[in-house]
């Protein structure tokens, strides 16, 4: 069945990088049809912490992160986003962390990304609940948070409103086709550009790309006055935990502007479901504890998991998909996707357009999957 429906470019999915890059193609002039199927910020983008955050350990998600960065703050305009400006403070538990925020220091800066370091007493006076003796501290000024589904929500929006975009939801794209998608119903749409941005459900359209789901839980607090903190508070290990290949818990905390602090965060790799481990949340808040005493007097109103869309290499698929006609991919953003969502949407539609791009995209290639490596 043909219900004729055509566009310029189709967007596959409403998450926070859909959202992103149905804004910029919709801000372009290009006649943009989106398809999701579920509400606009569903998905990863609903369980996220949405940290703003330049991370530095490859030099790729360095550059995208920074770049995105840029972008981010240029994007300011929607209260209902909760754009807040905390900063990200970095933690160094004992000698061996510091010598990781030293060098966390050094390559931020090689990057042009401006940090202040404060010696032991000056974390303790910069964030009194913190546990007392931590060893050092690496504070990040520029970065920021958001509450992620409203800003893809808020995207979407003014993509259609202002921009005349299309939102064909709930509609579930089961087949890509060259230039087009086939809906679940047998609908067939068709347009000059489809844009894979289902995160973790993008395997399902595109088997040949591989992912490795990672898993995290989060618990919030009522608000907290005896352990409130006025920066994300971040462990320098949390990069090792990140990028690692076995379950891990860092010590990752938000102050929310509500007053309430959102707990993070946890990594079990390779689960894709969404049940509440008790020992991994447990872990999770022992770990919590261990780093911020006064905790233990605030009450958790709830906690709920979520699963990034990680690949092999760490790096997301970003450009063209070689291998089907018409077919761009913009997945697999692990646990940095709502900070690259605006950096990605570039990376989509500069070249799209013909335009070079601002950061070099070749790390993102989806095509990287497609070479063979020789035994
Ligand atoms: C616990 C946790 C903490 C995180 N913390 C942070 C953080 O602090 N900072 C940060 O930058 N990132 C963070 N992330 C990562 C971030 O949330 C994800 O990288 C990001 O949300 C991925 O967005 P997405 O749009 O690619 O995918 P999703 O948000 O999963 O969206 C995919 C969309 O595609 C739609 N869809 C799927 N299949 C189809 C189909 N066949 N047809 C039509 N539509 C379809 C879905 O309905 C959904 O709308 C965190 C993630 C988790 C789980």
């Amino acid at each position: 069945m043909s219900l004729g429906l055509s566009a310029d470019v189709i967007v596959v999915g409403a998450g926070i990088v859909g959202a992103a890059v149905a804004w910029a193609a919709a801000d372009e002039g290009l006649d943009v049809l989106i398809v999701s199927d579920g509400p606009p910020g569903d998905g990863a983008t609903a369980a996220g912490m949405g940290h703003l955050v330049v991370l530095d350990d490859d030099p790729a998600e360095l550059a995208l992160s920074h770049y995105s960065m840029g972008l981010w703050r240029a994007y300011t305009g929607d209260v209902r986003a909760q754009y807040h400006g905390c900063g990200t403070l970095w933690i160094a538990n004992d000698e061996g962390e510091v010598r990781l925020l030293a060098a966390k220091q050094s390559r931020l800066a090689q990057a042009g990304v401006a940090s202040q370091w404060l010696a032991s007493d000056e974390v303790a006076r910069a964030e009194p609940a913190l546990r007392p003796g931590l060893a050092a501290g690496l504070c990040v000024g520029s970065d920021a948070a958001v509450y992620a589904p409203a800003v893809a929500a808020d995207l979407v929006a003014r993509a259609c409103r202002e921009r005349g975009a299309r939102l064909l939801m709930p509609a579930r794209v089961g087949k890509l086709r060259p230039r087009g998608v086939t809906l679940d119903n047998g609908t067939a749409l068709h347009a000059a550009a489809v844009v894979v941005a289902a995160g973790l459900a993008s395997r399902a359209l595109l088997p040949e790309l591989p992912f490795v789901p990672r898993k995290g839980h989060l618990a919030i607090t009522e608000r907290a006055p005896a352990a409130a903190l006025s920066h994300q508070v971040v462990e320098v290990g949390y990069g090792a935990s990140a990028h690692g290949s076995d379950d891990s818990v860092a010590f990752n905390v938000q102050p929310r502007p509500t007053g309430q602090l959102l707990i993070g965060s946890c990594r079990q790799v390779n689960r894709d479901d969404h049940e509440i481990d008790a020992a991994m949340l447990g872990r999770l808040m022992a770990h919590a504890l261990r780093v911020l005493p006064a905790l233990a007097s605030a009450r958790v109103l709830r906690a709920w998991t979520g699963v990034r869309p990680g690949t092999p290499d760490g790096r997301p698929y970003i450009g063209r998909w070689p291998a089907l006609d018409g077919v761009w991919i913009a997945a697999g953003h692990e646990g940095l996707g709502v900070t690259t969502a605006l950096g990605t949407a570039r990376l989509v539609i500069d070249p799209l357009l013909g335009r070079a791009t601002a950061i070099d995209a070749s790390p993102f290639d989806p095509a990287r999957v497609l070479i063979e490596v020789p035994a």
